[in-house]
This record gives structure tokens, sequence and C-alpha cells, in this order.
């Protein structure tokens, strides 16, 4: 029979690239938790409902990305296309926002029906952050600011470059909406299909264009910093003189609006050249508005995804390294105990020693040969000399050191004089027996 593929758009992260992935969440889920932010974990599944609601129609992802289906009894559902309406409803529904006050961050797949290419996919993975019941401008500020940092510890701050604007409050936008109407309407032959539609559905998404003569109409458009009330204003020139005291580089992208409806007041986005087309890599914005627009009591909102695809990419175009490489294989002529014994108080000794047993046995030959293969470090011998004189051998596999003979109950304490310095995660755990 044909073995069957993975849906398009969809795929699998296999052993050989999961320790990146490993690695990134792990550097994400410390940053995140050293910040004060908890990790809440989700459903994958949610009503349609409550991402119409929350995203808005109008919105390339309602209208065209969702993966929605009927249940067997008929209701609407959807594998989520984003984390933040979700986590809403969940923090709603659970009643974490009285007192309001919450830092929450999550992590996992995302599902929206797009056209498949480098850096896009149906099914990728974000990791977002939600900050609720803070409305102060320094709550923006240590949420970039923290991002900032995340780019450092990875490597990757010289590759991307912060984008901020303000949507201003909602007043601010209706006024800007009808200004932007007023001078599209007379223009609207111009204008690509979508934007067309949208002039009567939701105008703002027409400066996300990328049509290239919608473009140029844009350029003598009304701005919407133009429209921004007092309030909304002093938030944002707060923000950014808070970004320059922290030596926070930004520019302000007066056409930087977002693809979803609930943002309001600052939206960001972190992007890079070193990507091809699709360059953003995190993005986000205040979202004053959604809890209450989800039923819950008016509560200011702040948040941020990011793109896990395209930040591990980026993250590997410096060369970092991610393999945890095994430290020593194990290959031996005894099939009784005596091996499977060894490697159990080698790992009662140090914890943290990444050995592989050659569980196969076969001829020496075929098991240097899996040991080779295995990225290891050393060979650890155990063969029938080396049983009746209590010792083993250690023999290099990657570099050209003399091979040489410990006796058993020393070996433990060897490979960790060996490999001790071989990065913190080694050297921190175990206790010397
Ligand atoms: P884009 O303009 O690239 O479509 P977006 O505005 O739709 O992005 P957001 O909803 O803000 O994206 O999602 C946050 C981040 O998630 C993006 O900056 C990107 O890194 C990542 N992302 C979004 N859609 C995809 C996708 N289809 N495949 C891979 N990563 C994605
Ligand atoms: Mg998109």
């Amino acid at each position: 029979m044909k073995t069957l593929q993975a849906v398009r758009g969809m795929h699998d992260i296999l052993p050989s690239d999961a320790a990146r992935w490993q690695w990134l969440e792990q550097r994400l889920a410390e940053r995140l938790t050293a910040y004060g932010f908890g990790e809440i974990r989700i459903p994958v599944v949610e009503k349609t409902e409550l991402f119409t609601r929350a995203i808005g129609q109008g919105t390339d992802v309602v209208e065209k990305e969702m993966y929605a289906f009927p249940d067997r009894n008929g209701e609407s559902l959807c594998l989520r296309p984003e984390g933040t309406a979700g986590v809403v409803r969940a923090v709603l529904q659970h009643g974490l926002l009285n007192p309001p006050g919450l830092k929450v961050w999550y992590q996992g797949p995302m599902f929206r029906h797009e056209r498949p290419q480098k850096g896009r996919q149906r099914q990728f993975h974000q990791t977002g952050v939600e900050i609720f019941g803070m409305e102060t401008p320094e709550t923006d500020a240590e949420l970039i600011a923290m991002a900032g940092r995340l780019w450092r510890e990875l490597g990757v701050d010289h590759l991307l470059r912060l984008e901020i604007n303000s949507l201003g409050d909602r007043e601010d936008r209706e006024r800007y909406r009808t200004a932007l109407v007023d001078y599209l309407r007379p223009r609207v032959d111009r204008l690509d299909a979508d934007s067309q539609r949208r002039l009567e559905t939701n105008p703002l998404r027409i400066l996300d264009s990328k049509n290239p003569e919608t473009r140029s109409l844009l350029v003598d458009a009304p701005r919407l910093d133009e429209h921004l009330g007092d309030e909304a204003r002093r938030h944002f020139e707060r923000v950014t003189a808070l970004l320059d005291a922290l030596g926070i580089a930004w520019t302000h992208n007066p056409g930087l609006v977002r693809g979803l409806d609930y943002y309001c007041r600052t939206v960001f986005e972190w992007t890079t050249d070193a990507l091809g087309a699709q360059g953003t890599v995190c993005a986000g914005g205040r979202y004053d508005d959604l809890v209450e627009i989800q039923g819950g009591r008016a509560t200011p909102g702040i948040g941020f995804a990011l793109g896990m695809e395209r930040l591990l990419a980026l993250v590997e175009s410096t060369g970092q390294q991610f393999e945890h490489r095994p430290h020593a294989y194990l290959v031996s002529s005894e099939a009784g105990a005596a091996r499977l014994g060894l490697a159990e108080r080698l790992r009662d000794h140090w914890p943290a020693l990444r050995l592989i047993t050659d569980l196969q046995g076969g001829s020496f030959k075929a098991q240097f040969k899996r040991a080779d293969r295995s990225g290891a470090a050393v060979a650890l011998v155990l063969g029938e000399a080396e049983l009746a004189a209590g010792e083993v051998t250690i023999k290099d596999l990657r570099g050209d050191s003399p091979q040489s003979s410990v006796p058993a109950d020393r070996l433990g304490a060897e490979l960790r004089r060996r490999f001790a310095t071989d990065g913190p995660d080694v050297a921190a755990s175990g206790e010397p027996a």
C-alpha cells in the first residue's frame, strides 16, 4: 500500500531537529519565568465564535485562514489560529483576573490556511506572552525590553529591528477611519480587490495591503498618528521615552497596523532581513478592549507572539550549535548484566552523563560503526580482557588521544573529568561518588 504523507504545510519535527526546538523552548521558558510570567496551556481547539469575536471580521485570519469545521453535534469549532483569544477565554473562565494583574505565557502549534512557502506554514508554532490589568507605559516598555533581552541571549539582536506605532484609542481610530474612507472612496477604482471590499468592512486593514498601486495611493492618505487623542499620544511618547532611557533602538512606522482587530495604542514588530520575504519574527501590542469584547470586566492587556520557526531559522543563521551529542557509547562483547550494570553505575555516579549502551550487540565492528554514527565523543569498551582485569578501555572517536584503560570503579570520575568543561548543563548536575 502507498504510504501517506503529512498534510501540506504541516511538518514533522524529527529527532534530528528536536534538539534545537528544546534548546530554544528552554531558553524562552527560563527568561519568561524570570520576568514573572506563569505558563498557561490551553486547548488547540476552541469554538469558532471565539476567534470571529476577538480577531474581527475583515481580517485575513478570520476571512481566509481559519481551520473551522462542524463538530459532530453541528457546533462550529476551530483549530486555533493564534493564542491570545484562547488565553483571554481561559483567564475569564477561571476568574484569574480577579483581582486584575496577571502575566502568562503559552507555547504551541497554531493553524492557518495560508499558502505554504518559506517561513509560512499551515501548522506553525508560537510562543506568546500576555499581561492583563496593567495599563502603564512602563508595562509596554518592560515587555519590549524583555524581548530585546531574549534576542541578545539568543545571539540574534543584531539581526532584528524594532518598529513601533500607536493605533490610538477606539474613538481615535473611528475618527481616523472616517478620514481614511473619505480619502479612499473617490479613488476606489485604483484599490486592489481585497482593499475595495475592506473599504466597507474594515478600512484600516487597507494600510496593510502589499499591492503596489494601493501602497502608492496610501502615501498621501491621512495618517493615523495625526488622529491620536491626547491620552494615546502621551502614552506613546512615554513608552518611546522609556525605550530610549533603556537604550533600546526603535523606529516609528506609522503604517504598522497589525493583522488582528483587537489592538489599540502600542503595536510593535521585530523584523529581519535575514530570512527573505517572511521577515516578521515577533509581533504584538496592546489590546485594552479585548477582555470586555470577550465578556469580561474592562481590563487592559498587552502581549506579543513570536514565530518559533522563524526565530529558530534566525538563530540557526548565526551558526549556533544545538546538539547534545552523547559523551560516550558503550560497546561490549558481554551480553549479560555486566554492561547494563556498568552503564547504570556510571549514571548513578554522574546523572548528566549522556551515555548510549549498545543494545543490538553483534560484532565489535558493527558496534563501533554504531558508536561512530551516534556522534559520541568516546567509546567505552568492555571486552573479555577488560572484564577479566576489572577495567574499561576508553577509545577516542573524534580526536586522536591514545586509548587508555581505567579501572571500572574509577571510570565515572574519569568521564566527569574529561567532560567537565562540556557546557553548564553537564557540569552542574550530579555529585561525585
Ligand atoms: P504575517 O504578516 O507574516 O502573515 P501575521 O501578522 O499574520 O504575520 P501574527 O498573527 O502577528 O502574524 O503572528 C505572530 C508571528 O507568528 C509572526 O510574526 C510570525 O513570526 C509567526 N507566524 C504567523 N503566521 C505564520 C505562518 N503561517 N507560518 C509561520 N509563522 C507564522
Ligand atoms: Mg498572516
